[in-house]
């Protein structure tokens, strides 16, 4: 972990350099005044050098006027440094967290990521910086002034630094404890973060269920959790702060009291117990920060410790032998997919599938049966481990990831718009793509007119998520974007679920002509019977299983299957009649799990 900390100084060694030997400076100007204190008691006042006098005093003046100089240099920079090395570890984090697979995010709240961008780094970027001039300042400080302090009287020096190991002791005592209840309040932040991020995102929805009390009651619950985590670790540190002074002060107390002996034994002349005494803070001053610092050590370290864990997880990569590919066929085939997002259950169960090149599908079945899952799964979104997916007969794990993706455009079932403009939203998708280009896929997705009519037309800032828009407005920037892309694979997922049926039927014109025109392959998953009927072949996906596979007329005899899938009746009757017209067979017992049947065995004879 060091080594790994370590490296993150390496770009800015030279002004780290600067700032340590300014740091070193600092500290050696500040053992002058009790020298100078020394040689005026000893020296200079019994001596009656009156001109000396004058010049240790303008001597030490000079000095503190060179040590605000550095200090200011110290400061400024030395933060500088810090906050540069924070840049650089929150931009490592960032490109690492884009790299991560989506199983990472489906488990990771956006508060807890955004802590530990944040606040986590900041704590890490102070131990940066001040941690290495503590540490190696204190250290040459209590050298020196040990040395310092001996040519005053060595037994008494030996007496506090043999003390010094207890106060060592102690301290790391107190840190241990220190340590824990800072972890715990950390966490505490971040869940509180998760907390916060999930109300505020959602304080539209707690409007209008007037839930503000039980929000309330939600955030005061985290509140109070973070008090009491807080609290301990305020407890640790008040004992730690109050016990290590107090053995500091037991010091003053030992040469207090050792002195006076030894003056009374006249073993130590009085200038230089008087000067001992001015001297302790000499060694005191930097066992202090030393104690002092375990504090911010130990945030600085908690701090790294959780930037670790993200950098740690393990990114999405792919096979040594996966090629990139340029263009794709089009033609999916699932086989024998088994696949669950955690151990314990399986979403979907031995899926078969043939999707073949430049056909339209629709993927009908009741919510939760699994086809967003299969449509997450071409562009491999998610690692199976049982059975395998094929992409114009390469196995997905041969194909790299950024080509994979970059051939397939999918419409998610919830539409994510970045808050920016509106034509930003669509060159989302091909961001070279022209200004015609965007007005051609606005069009063909039936949202340019709309757009017009907006006083900034294609630089309308759409707002956190979109908000300013209806959700068929979003559905249709998002389908205008992968238009603009127009990749050789499109999955429409529930993307005219917000739309009126005119809307509707706007877009299913769209899907077709990219069909006929591109002989782009599309997945369209929907709930309307009308658009299922107008695909090539439709699927029925339910309890991961894949129910039926074929044409429209087909599936739609099986009324049961239908019926499960919320498509509505008088459409199918419709159907089976003229699948029975054709001399299609329907299924003995379809009729009857119809509403209506009676009317259409009357209409079959
Ligand atoms: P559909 O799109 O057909 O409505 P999904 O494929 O979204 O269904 O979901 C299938 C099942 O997988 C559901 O039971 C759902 O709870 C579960 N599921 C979906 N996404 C996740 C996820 N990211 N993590 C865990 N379980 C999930
Ligand atoms: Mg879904």
């Amino acid at each position: 972990m060091l080594k790994r900390f370590i490296a993150y100084y390496k770009p800015h060694k030279k002004m780290f350099a600067l700032d340590m030997l300014a740091s070193l400076f600092i500290s050696l100007i500040g053992m002058v005044y009790p020298i100078v204190t020394n040689q005026m008691l000893n020296d200079l006042i019994p001596n009656r050098l009156y001109k000396q006098i004058v010049i240790a005093g303008a001597v030490v003046l000079v000095l503190y006027i060179l040590r605000m100089l550095l200090r200011y240099f110290v400061q400024y920079y030395g933060h500088l440094v810090g906050v540069k090395m924070q840049k650089q570890m929150r931009s490592d984090l960032f490109a690492h967290l884009e790299k991560l697979p989506y199983s990472f995010f489906d488990n990771h709240e956006t508060g807890s990521i955004m802590t530990r961008l944040t606040s986590d780094l900041f704590e890490v970027s102070e131990l940066a910086h001040h941690g290495p001039e503590n540490i190696i300042l204190s250290v040459i400080s209590i050298v020196l002034s040990f040395s310092y302090l001996a040519t005053i009287n060595i037994w008494l020096t030996i007496i506090i630094f043999v003390c010094a190991p207890i106060l060592c002791f102690v301290a790391s005592l107190m840190r241990k404890k220190m340590r824990a209840a800072f972890k715990e309040s950390r966490a505490a932040v971040a869940e509180i973060n998760d907390a916060l991020e999930s109300s505020i995102s959602g304080i539209r929805v707690t409007k209008a269920f007037t839930n503000s009390d039980k929000e309330e009651e939600k955030f005061e619950v985290g509140n109070t959790m973070f008090v009491n985590a807080r609290n301990k670790a305020y407890k640790a540190m008040g004992i730690f702060h109050s016990t290590t002074t107090f053995v500091t002060d037991i010091f003053n107390v030992i040469v207090l009291l050792a002195g006076g002996i030894f003056l009374y034994n006249e073993q130590i002349v009085f200038a230089d117990y008087s000067a001992f005494i001015v001297s302790t803070n000499l060694f005191l001053g930097p066992v202090t920060t030393l104690i002092n610092f375990m504090e911010q050590y130990q945030n600085g370290v908690t701090g790294f410790e959780r930037f670790l864990e993200i950098i740690d997880a393990v990114p999405e990569k792919d096979d040594e032998d996966a090629e990139d590919v340029d263009k794709l066929e089009g033609h999916i085939e699932f086989k024998n997919v088994t696949y669950g997002y955690d151990d314990e259950s399986d979403v979907l169960d031995n899926v078969s599938l043939n999707i073949e090149k430049g056909k339209t599908y629709a993927l009908v079945g009741p919510s939760g049966g699994g086809k967003t899952t299969i449509c997450h799964l071409i562009p491999h979104f998610y690692n199976i481990e049982q059975g395998e997916i094929f992409l114009d007969g390469k196995e997905i794990h041969k194909i790299t990831m950024e080509s994979l993706r970059r051939n397939i455009g999918i419409v998610q079932q919830d539409v994510y718009l970045f808050n920016s403009s509106i034509k930003e939203n669509i060159l989302y998708g091909r961001l070279d793509a022209t200004d015609e280009e965007v007005y051609e896929a606005a069009k063909r997705a039936n949202i340019h007119d709309y757009v017009m009519t907006l006083e900034n037309g294609y630089d309308t800032v759409v707002g956190e998520r979109g908000v300013k828009l209806s959700g068929g407005q979003k559905q249709r920037i998002a389908i205008a974007g992968i238009i603009a892309l127009r990749p050789d694979v499109i999955i429409f997922d529930e993307s005219t679920a917000m739309l009126d049926p005119k809307g509707r039927a706007d877009v299913l014109d769209t899907i077709e002509k990219l069909n006929r025109e591109y002989g782009t392959t599309i997945l369209h998953i929907t709930h309307y019977m009308e658009e299922a009927i107008r695909a090539d072949r439709v699927i029925v996906i339910d309890g991961g299983k894949i129910k039926l596979d074929g044409t429209p007329r087909e599936v739609f005899t099986h009324v049961e299957t239908v019926k499960a899938a919320g498509l509505d009746v008088p459409q199918i009757t419709e159907l089976m009649l003229e699948a029975r017209r054709d001399g299609i067979d329907l299924p003995a017992d379809a009729l009857d799990y119809m509403e209506g049947a009676d009317a259409v065995e009357k209409l079959l004879k």
